[in-house]
């Protein structure tokens, strides 16, 4: 599971089941979503500051945390717990690497988190298509 860490307003926001559909955080500083739900990719999106080409904020203001499915769904954290969950881990897994079941990730430091330069399209309706947040009025 991962989920949106914003260090401005402190919300912990995880992004809607749906691709390409982005969630902000309380003080609109963030946005993510998912770019593959299926392969746990996902974007983050810093509205305000300045960014490198890439659309890689200068100073990020967000990570991904990271919690690993045997800590949401192995019942009650003991120490027991989390040796076998993380014994039972790929090696090439963050939470394998960093010795924990949760992690705070630089989007861009793992295959599947990095910063977007832009927000998404969304079709919320098929074959209509809805502007960008902060965009102008909808004409119909
Ligand atoms: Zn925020």
């Amino acid at each position: 599971m991962k989920a949106l860490v914003c260090q401005v307003c402190g919300d912990i926001i995880a992004p809607l089941a749906q691709p390409r559909q982005p969630r902000w955080c309380r003080c609109q500083t963030h946005a993510v979503w998912w770019e593959d739900p299926a392969r746990g990719d996902i974007r983050l999106f810093q509205q305000f500051g300045p960014k490198h080409e890439s659309g890689v904020p200068v100073m990020p203001r967000a990570f991904v945390l990271g919690l690993h499915n045997g800590f949401l769904y192995g019942g009650q954290t003991t120490r027991q717990l989390i040796e076998e969950v993380l014994a039972d881990t790929p090696d090439d897994y963050v939470f394998r690497q960093i010795g924990h079941l949760a992690a705070m990730i630089r989007p861009g430091s793992t295959r599947d988190t990095r910063w977007a330069a832009e927000l998404p399209e969304i079709v919320l309706d098929p074959g209509r298509p809805v502007p960008h947040h902060g965009s102008g009025p909808d004409n119909q």
